[in-house]
């Protein structure tokens, strides 16, 4: 049997001390810097971060059951979380120690907003077609473009971002480069969206932004393959927040009905309202299922493309059907303010593009049909 790392019951507490209030009183649980530093307190931004760093060292598990416990109060915040978390725990094993020592210890105390920044305006799915360029200038890299669409990316201090070291040559020559959004060159863009401000999601413009050497995170010829590796880990994490959130609707669902008369009775004591909780219960279970399974297999060293993309394919459908179904079973109350069903399901919409979209992973799938495919 499986026994949950303390973090998630530190999760649980954080959610309930700090975040709870913040969600009671109508504000979105933006990841200022007060709810970074409480975060941080409760160990949230160094889950799998070394602990030559002030992390906990923990498996993938843990970090994927962390995702969890957060997301059933706000994927956004969840997702705003982990992204920084992740920001440290790269730089800490893959940095250079002088520029690893600048950055890590920061985010991990919840003082330094980080991201990770691949997509572009003209560049989502496809990856390998960034325009953002690296140019060698003496010993520096000159780095030129657009960033859109990053977690984070309003409020960031430092940023994983990647570009294209010899246009024309896709794949093989992206690299990645630490990025620090104080220094000059580097320009932030309105936020492009209102939708989930937990998330933070915004764009920014580097113009003849200056990198030392030691500021290149991952070389030509790997950075493209390294990025994909490790997005099979964020893959099973949004799942993962996925499952939180129905999880949570279920919850209030359950209650609700209990409490809610109709004809006489309470809800929950009709059979064809009570079916439509029971067809929520069993496909969370499922999903849960496929994504413990795919974080176990990604801890224990195991290949996951393949179970990443499945456990993702039905954990953001299962969570944009049965959030929309639970929230019907609500009636009006269902798009209360006070209830989480709005939020989530904008949630469900925003998880299924991030890490892949539904189709791209759809297509990882299929590559497993054979050559045909
Ligand atoms: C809330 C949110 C947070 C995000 N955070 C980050 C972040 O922190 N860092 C980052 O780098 N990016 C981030 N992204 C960007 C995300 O990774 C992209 O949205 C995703 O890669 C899809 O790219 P796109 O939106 O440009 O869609 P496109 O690639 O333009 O695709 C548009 C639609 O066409 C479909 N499609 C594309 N190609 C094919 C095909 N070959 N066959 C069938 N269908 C196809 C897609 O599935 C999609 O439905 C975030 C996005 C969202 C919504």
């Amino acid at each position: 049997m499986h026994t949950d790392h303390p973090l998630v019951d530190a999760a649980r507490r954080f959610v309930a001390d700090c975040v709870a209030p913040r969600l009671d009183a109508g504000d979105p649980p933006w990841l200022d810097g007060a709810l970074a530093r409480s975060a941080a307190g409760f160990g949230l931004l160094g889950i799998t971060v070394p602990a030559a760093f002030g992390g906990a060292d923990a498996g993938f598990m843990a970090k994927a059951r962390v995702s969890e416990e957060l997301s059933r109060a706000d994927f956004g915040l969840a997702m705003a979380l982990i992204n920084s978390h992740n920001v440290a725990d790269n730089l800490a094993r893959n940095a250079d120690p002088e520029v690893a020592r600048r950055y890590v210890s920061e985010i991990v105390a919840g003082r330094l907003a980080a991201c990770t920044a691949l997509t572009e305006p003209g560049a989502g799915s496809d990856f390998a077609s960034i325009t953002t360029t690296a140019r060698q200038d003496g010993g520096e890299w000159v780095l030129d473009g657009t960033k859109a669409w990053i977690i984070n990316a309003t409020r960031s201090g430092v940023v994983i971002l990647y570009a294209q070291t010899q246009p024309g040559s896709g794949a093989a020559g992206i690299a990645s480069f630490v990025v620090d959004a104080s220094r000059a060159g580097f320009v932030r863009e309105a936020p492009l969206t209102r939708a989930l401000p937990a998330l933070g999601t915004g764009a920014f413009r580097l113009v003849g932004y200056r990198a030392s050497a030691n500021e290149m995170l991952v070389p030509p010829g790997q950075a493209f393959k390294r990025a994909l590796t490790s997005i099979n880990g964020a893959r099973i994490y949004v799942a993962a927040m996925c499952c939180g959130m129905v999880g949570a609707a279920l919850d209030v669902a359950i209650a609700y009905g209990g409490a809610r008369h109709s004809f006489g009775k309470p809800l929950l004591a009709h059979q064809a309202w009570r079916h439509a909780l029971a067809d929520a219960a069993v496909e969370l279970e499922a999903a849960r299922l496929l994504v413990y399974d795919a974080a176990r297999r990604l801890e224990n060293g195991e290949d996951v493309q393949g179970g990443a993309a499945r456990a993702k394919v039905f954990a953001t459908g299962m969570a944009q059907r049965q959030l929309t179904a639970l929230l019907h079973a609500m009636g009006a109350a269902g798009l209360s303010d006070r209830h989480p069903f709005l939020r989530h399901l904008e949630s469900a919409q925003a998880a299924a593009f991030t890490d892949g979209s539904t189709e791209m992973l759809k297509e990882r799938i299929a590559r497993e049909f054979g050559s045909q495919a």
